[in-house]
């Protein structure tokens, strides 16, 4: 027992020195952006700044918004407006992509936010409305001290290769398919 300590504790002594990451969380179970969420609790009551950018134009009016969005250290961009899912305007999607991706953009050159979380990043990418090479350049090219979340399903297997830390969500059960709508403080 007290060499397996010696070597966990020598693991831990090498994984200690800080560096900026990126982390991955994707898959069809539930959890992926709230999981993201409580990593901005922990960055905010650390004494972070944290900007999020959401891709995918979702509803106004969650919980993470509302408490969010106001706090000092906080940033929030909802970059997802004028999707054209239901008219299949693939231009117009793109063009809606590529300007969302300028925001996130200068997010991502800012030394000063500590914490990146691009929120369904991962659909422009698996339409094809950004380009994955240039997104992942420009990950990569963030500040040193700069950590990035993206969260949605079907990660491409080159951000997956990217990153440091991947999860993927397993969905088991979801309560939406008994028939129970989205409910407050869990699914919104
Ligand atoms: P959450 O925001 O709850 O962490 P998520 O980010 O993993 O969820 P999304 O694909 O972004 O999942 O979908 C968000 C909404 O869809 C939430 O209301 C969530 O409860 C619901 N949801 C997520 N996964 C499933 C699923 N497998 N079946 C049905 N509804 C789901
Ligand atoms: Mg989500």
């Amino acid at each position: 027992m007290q060499r397996k300590k010696a070597v966990v504790d020598a693991a831990i002594a090498r994984a200690d020195d800080e560096r900026r990451l990126l982390l991955v969380l994707t898959g069809n179970g539930k959890g992926k952006s709230s999981s993201a969420f409580g990593m901005m609790a922990r960055s905010l009551g650390s004494g972070m700044n944290v900007a999020v950018a959401q891709f995918i134009k979702g509803r106004r009016d969650t919980g993470e918004e509302a408490f969010f969005r106001d706090l000092p250290g906080v940033t929030w961009h909802v970059l997802g407006e004028g999707f054209t899912w239901e008219t299949q305007n693939r231009a117009r999607d793109i063009e809606t992509s590529e300007r969302g991706w300028a925001v996130a953009k200068s997010l991502l050159v800012d030394p000063a936010i500590h914490l990146v979380i691009l929120d369904e990043l991962t659909y422009l990418l698996r339409y094809g409305y950004l380009d994955v090479e240039t997104v992942l350049a420009d990950i990569g090219a963030r500040p040193l001290k700069q950590h990035v979340v993206v969260t949605g399903r079907g990660a491409p297997d080159a951000l997956i290769e990217l990153a440091d830390t991947v999860t993927e969500m397993r969905d088991v059960k979801h309560a939406f398919r008994n028939g129970v709508k989205a409910q407050r403080g869990i699914d919104l």
